[in-house]
């Protein structure tokens, strides 16, 4: 399995100035969402201006545990455009967030349950989310 499948990002990252402590928490290896200050809702993706739970606008940056539970994976050998070589990609329940996320696994053995960490691959100056076994 390699390393990195990309070099570049396949798509163009519209960063705006409100998600800004998420991409720039990515690149610090903090893995950052908001949390609704009226209901403690925590979202992800992050809602940094309104809770979709209670409409609260009250909202803060935290960071999440970098560790999560394997819920299921599949083993990807017909990459899309702009990624090299196969992989595998996971969708892991993260701690303390008790919904999934995708990415990439990196490694070898990787079982249903499993309890894998949250790491940071760097792609033409942004790190992203990629998952190892804890
Ligand atoms: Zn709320």
């Amino acid at each position: 399995m390699p390393d990195s499948v990309l070099s570049a990002l396949p798509y163009n990252v519209e960063k705006s100035e409100l998600m800004m402590p998420f991409w720039e928490g990515l690149n610090s290896k903090k893995f950052k969402t908001t949390k609704c200050e009226k209901c403690a809702t925590i979202h992800f993706p992050p809602s940094p201006t309104l809770c979709p739970h209670c409409f609260g606008m009250s909202m803060r940056w935290i960071e999440l545990p970098l560790s999560g539970k394997v819920q299921t994976f599949t083993h990807v050998t017909a990459p899309p455009e702009g990624f090299t070589g196969d992989y595998v990609l996971a969708s892991v329940i993260v701690d303390v967030l008790n919904k999934p996320i995708l990415a990439r696994f990196v490694g070898d053995g990787l079982q249903i349950d499993d309890i894998v960490s949250i790491d940071f691959e760097d792609v033409a100056g942004q790190s992203l989310i990629i998952f190892k076994k804890a």
